[in-house]
């Protein structure tokens, strides 16, 4: 799968990476360090600005950028993409190009109507843009999965195995999709199981130990905090990892309780939030909100933020150096907004 610094389709192409984030940056370095002619586009003198020349890279704003690239990879915040869009890529991007995305949410929701002769691919690694950089560095590679949305120039596949194989990917392992399905599942994961669903579901259980009478500090270490060693298991080898280090007596309670919280209600109610995402309702309400300066957003935040989960959980985690003395937290999942 993996192709060579040589034949690497992209191998005469110039490349403009425009953000230079999670994603952006590790995206920029690896496929320097493959040998591929990168330039990095970014307002003028904000913070990553001056990150990226540290970093030795070519830095211009976004439509100097644009112009002369074989290949624009648009890695800033979903939200910001439509108007950088409009102003710097439309009107300066070359006629057989490629526009690149990592998440396809701005394309599959018509919030970027992409020109009609450029190709638009899709390349997005399975992991936060450090692990990208870093699995690179070793010699190894992130996975990745990728489409292709329109192919103009007859060349859209091979402009994304070039780009897979020059950050990484082809290393490891790079599946196909299309932007349908990589955004739609994208937008459930995050809403039904990993960030609403697992919030939800700690915030419930913390909830029930306290009102029953408990200690705050006992619940906390009960429904979050031993939530990571569950997920490591989960993460290095499923369920069956998980069951395999985890007592008989918690075994059991899994079989028989899992089911009675998690029952088919809850499976019903995911089906109506993947029908949301997607009829485009979850795309309209979230761009409406974005766009009147997310008021409800700010609400449902703050909410989170005062539980009293957060309370004693900011009190006993500072009793924990090591957690503060942990690699950064990986963020695989700030990508909408
Ligand atoms: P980040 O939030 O890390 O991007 C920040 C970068 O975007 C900074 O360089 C910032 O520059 C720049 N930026 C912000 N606003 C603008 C603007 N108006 N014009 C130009 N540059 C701007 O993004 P991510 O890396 O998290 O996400 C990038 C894409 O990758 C998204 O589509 C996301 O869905 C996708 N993705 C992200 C993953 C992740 O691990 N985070 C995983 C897979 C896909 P400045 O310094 O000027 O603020
Ligand atoms: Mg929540």
């Amino acid at each position: 799968m993996s192709t060579s610094k040589t034949s690497n389709p992209l191998a005469k192409a110039r490349i403009a990476v425009l953000g230079y984030g999670s994603q952006g940056r590790a995206h920029a370095l690896n496929l320097r360090d493959s040998g591929l002619d990168v330039v990095v586009g970014l307002r003028p003198n904000g913070p990553t600005w001056h990150q990226a020349l540290a970093d030795g890279l070519r830095v211009m704003e976004p439509a100097e950028a644009v112009k002369g690239a074989d290949l624009v990879a648009v890695l800033t915040p979903d939200m910001v993409q439509p108007t950088l869009y409009k102003e710097s890529i439309e009107p300066n991007i070359k006629p057989g190009a490629a526009l690149l995305f990592a998440h396809g949410f701005n394309v599959h929701f018509g919030q970027i109507v992409p020109r009609a002769d450029i190709d638009v691919i899709l390349v997005a690694p399975k992991g936060p843009g450090a692990l990208v950089r870093s699995e690179y560095e070793r010699g190894r590679g992130v996975p990745c999965i990728w489409a292709v949305q329109q192919d103009v120039s007859g060349e859209a596949e091979a402009k994304t195995r070039g780009y897979a194989d020059g950050i990484g990917g082809g290393r490891a392992m790079i599946i196909k999709t299309d932007f349908k399905e990589e955004t739609e599942t994208d937008l459930f994961g995050e809403q039904a199981v990993l960030c609403g669903g697992a919030s939800e579901l700690v915030i419930a259980g913390f909830e029930t130990l306290v009102e029953a009478g408990y200690q705050p500090e006992i619940a906390y270490y009960e429904v979050m905090h031993e939530l990571k060693l569950i997920v490591d298991l989960f993460y290095e080898g499923g369920l069956t990892k998980m069951l395999q280090f985890v007592s008989e007596t918690a075994q059991y309670g899994d079989y028989v309780s899992g089911p009675r919280v998690i029952d088919a209600g809850v499976k019903a109610r995911m089906k109506d939030v993947l029908r949301d995402i997607q009829d485009g309702t979850f795309a309209r309400n979230w761009t409406a909100e974005y766009r009147a300066g997310l008021p409800n957003y700010k609400k449902l935040k703050q909410a989170d933020l005062e539980h009293p989960i957060e309370q004693v959980g900011a009190r006993l985690r500072a009793q924990m150096p090591w957690l503060h003395t942990a690699a950064p937290a990986a963020t695989p999942l700030k990508k909408v907004g």
